[in-house]
């Protein structure tokens, strides 16, 4: 009996293959390929690896090497172009390749349901059935929308675009135009369009069904069950499914012959991974479009500034929208209200209580929106300053009034309403400040007859419970909604005319720079949910009513007049003179321990080990904003550069050293972070 050596990742920080004996008894048996998934044994365990080499030696001593188990069968080999995708990730982002690939793969075939796998494989050439709808009626293409499609559609190679349009200006049009194109013009190419958050956005999901309902649709996002995200996976993998729909993590998906990549609402932050493999879903989609030399579309009513610099230098493509797609349909007029001069009523302005009173009489409806769930902020003493603070973090506890308690929002931690003060005995505690639940209840005092609905993480926890009430706003069952940022994105409600925004300002002043450029994408997106419906005959004109201390502000100056680019080049120079992304580069490393101590003085020896400083800046080792979470403390260093290669060059030869090191601390490096 002969054999061959296959190379084997294996999902561990290790960034090395593995060689194993793949024995091969006869001339019938099986020979594994690269792609394909295998078992072997690793440690005490049995795992599921990625093949990607086989030969005739091993460098290793060949008595050494165990034996590998079994090929994966039902499982497609994974294309090339797919490993070299999770090498790139994997290099770019400081992980090993198996940490890349191998968590990408449906736990049910890491685990190795076998038998599970058999079965599932027959429905794999299923259409989409969720919509057997006639295909929906589809409009015709404005002018701009024909040359954006056009433009994509006659693309040669690698094309980066940005589509930049209002909400509403139609880009969805020209997603589902150009899908439905390249569709047609070859039998088995497969698009990737990806979504910020599937339950936040099932609008796109409900467009690309209706508009295709014979065509095989797989959707990817972290809510399927193991089942359906192996179905989907399968589908993806052996080219069945042609149009691939997901969130970040679909970004990964094998697919073995993709077209096109379609990025809606490019700029939002949850592209951005925050744990394990932080990795970024629009940086990698535009990467594996040139990779694929393909067309990629990132679309935005408010394009990230790191496109957006890409389009001022002529590396992306500009296709613009420059008005809202449907006749008559106009921005709806911005207002700010300057609360500094004012009393608030239960956190309304007269200004807004009296808009929201013209919508209740004409039947339409109003949106508030305030990114601060539960009752209030925080308690207070007013006798001695007591103030809710949680234990374990260095936050508040936020008063949930229904059910009695305080609870920290980053650590979960829950505790009793105290009666009295825990330090003076003062029995008249004070809630202090606006959540979405204390909004909610003086709505209800102000509008007795209306009918209010708050939608919040609270709200919404349980599973469909977000579907159910934005199908009671459909239709019609809601006069007021107040929300968290949930309900700014994506949702087109026919007969909304006021949204409100309460007390935005906080980001003004946040120690993160990106929090302005974040503010300002929320408020265009917020403002998008008013005026998409034609005008009706009597109706009341659309506005947004913006509650600000600060009405001044060159933020909110920018916001009245829907000025995204004005506002743009403005946050861009002051980038570039500070020398922060786009302009600059940045890795984080953070540390966590009890001590805050240990965890910076982990990160000062860290910054000793770095070997070659030239053309990188190290910033001082510093305590985390927000310093203590369930009581561990965390502590950042910065690396800066202008220069992204430099970095990559430095982390390759530092990293190796800083994980040898035996410190107890938990430590993570983060390159490009989203905040810092
Ligand atoms: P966006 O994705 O930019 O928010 P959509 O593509 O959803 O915009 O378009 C907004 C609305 O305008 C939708 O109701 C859509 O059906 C409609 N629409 C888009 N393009 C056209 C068009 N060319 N003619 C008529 N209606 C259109
Ligand atoms: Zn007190
Ligand atoms: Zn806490």
């Amino acid at each position: 009996m002969s054999h061959l050596i296959v190379q084997v990742v294996l999902d561990t920080p290790l960034d090395f293959c593995f060689d194993y004996r793949y024995p091969v008894a006869s001339e019938d048996t099986q020979l594994p390929q690269v792609g394909q998934l295998i078992v072997v044994p690793f440690g005490r365990r049995t795992e599921v690896g990625l093949v990607v080499g086989i030969k005739n030696h091993s460098e290793v001593n060949e008595k050494k090497l165990k034996d590998a188990l079994s090929l994966v069968e039902g499982v497609p080999p994974l294309h090339r172009e797919w490993i070299d995708l999770c090498r790139f990730a994997a290099s770019y982002y400081q992980r090993s390749l198996g940490e890349v690939a191998l968590p990408s793969i449906p736990k049910k075939i890491r685990h190795l349901g076998k038998l599970a796998l058999k079965r599932a494989l027959k429905s794999l050439d299923e259409k989409n059935g969720k919509f057997l709808s006639e295909r929906e009626e589809k409009p015709q293409l404005h002018q701009a929308q024909q040359n954006a499609v056009s433009a994509i559609m006659h693309s040669c190679g690698f094309a980066p675009y940005v589509l930049y349009g209002v909400t509403g200006s139609g880009k969805t049009e020209i997603y589902l135009h150009s899908i439905e194109q390249v569709l047609d013009r070859s039998p088995d190419a497969q698009i990737l369009v990806m979504v910020p958050e599937i339950n936040l956005t099932p609008q796109l999901e409900t467009s690309v069904c209706n508009r295709f309902p014979h065509e095989n649709i797989a959707t990817l996002h972290s809510r399927l069950t193991e089942s359906e995200r192996l179905k989907n996976w399968l589908k993806i993998a052996s080219g069945k499914a042609r149009i691939i729909l997901g969130t970040r993590l679909a970004v990964l998906a094998p697919a073995p012959k993709l077209a096109l990549i379609i990025v809606d609402e490019e700029h939002d932050p949850s592209y951005k991974q925050q744990e394990g493999l932080r990795y970024s879903a629009r940086d990698l989609a535009v990467w594996r479009a040139s990779q694929l030399k393909i067309p990629v579309v990132l679309g935005s009513a408010t394009p990230s500034l790191e496109s957006w610099q890409h389009v001022l230098t002529g590396r992306y493509i500009k296709l613009e929208l420059p008005e809202r797609a449907v006749k008559d349909a106009v921005l709806p007029a911005i207002k700010l209200i300057d609360t500094s001069k004012q009393l608030l009523n239960k956190g309304l302005s007269g200004e807004l209580i009296n808009a929201i009173q013209r919508r209740l009489e004409k039947g339409e409806q109003s949106l508030l929106f305030l990114n601060r769930r539960g009752y209030a902020p925080v308690i207070t003493c007013e006798a001695c300053g007591w103030i809710s603070s949680c234990e374990r973090c260095t936050a508040y506890m936020v008063y949930h009034k229904s059910h009695r308690l305080l609870r920290c929002h980053h650590c979960g931690l829950e505790r009793p309403v105290p009666r009295v003060c825990p330090d003076c005995g003062n029995a008249d505690l004070q809630a202090l400040g606006q959540g979405t639940q204390r909004v909610e209840e003086g709505l209800k005092i102000c509008f007795p007859d209306a009918r209010v609905l708050r939608i919040d993480a609270d709200s919404t926890s349980r599973k469909g419970s977000l579907q159910q009430a934005l199908f009671s706003i459909h239709r019609g069952e809601v006069d007021i909604i107040i929300g968290t940022q949930m309900i700014a994105k994506g949702h087109d409600f026919r007969n909304l005319t006021l949204v409100g925004v309460l007390n935005p300002d906080t980001a003004l002043f946040s120690h993160d720079y990106r929090s302005s450029e974040r503010l300002f994408a929320l408020l265009m997106q917020v403002a998008g949910r008013a005026g998409r419906s034609s005008l009706r005959v009597g109706a009341n004109p659309s506005e947004v009513l913006v509650q600000t201390r600060y009405p001044m502000h060159p933020l909110y100056q920018a916001t009245l007049s829907h000025r995204y680019e004005k506002y743009a080049s403005e946050l861009l120079a002051e980038r570039k003179n500070a020398g922060l992304p786009p302009f600059g580069y940045q890795v984080l490393l953070t540390a966590e321990s009890r001590k805050i101590e240990t965890a910076l003085a982990f990160l000062r020896d860290a910054a000793a080990d770095i070997p070659c400083k030239d053309g990188i800046m190290i910033n001082e080792p510093i305590p985390m904003a927000m310093m203590r979470i369930a009581n561990m403390e965390r502590a950042q260093m910065l690396i800066e550069s202008n220069s992204r290669a430099c970095l990559q060059h430095m982390l390759r030869e530092w990293l190796p050293q800083l994980r040898s090191r035996k410190t107890g601390v938990r430590w993570q490096i983060e390159v490009d972070p989203l905040s810092i």
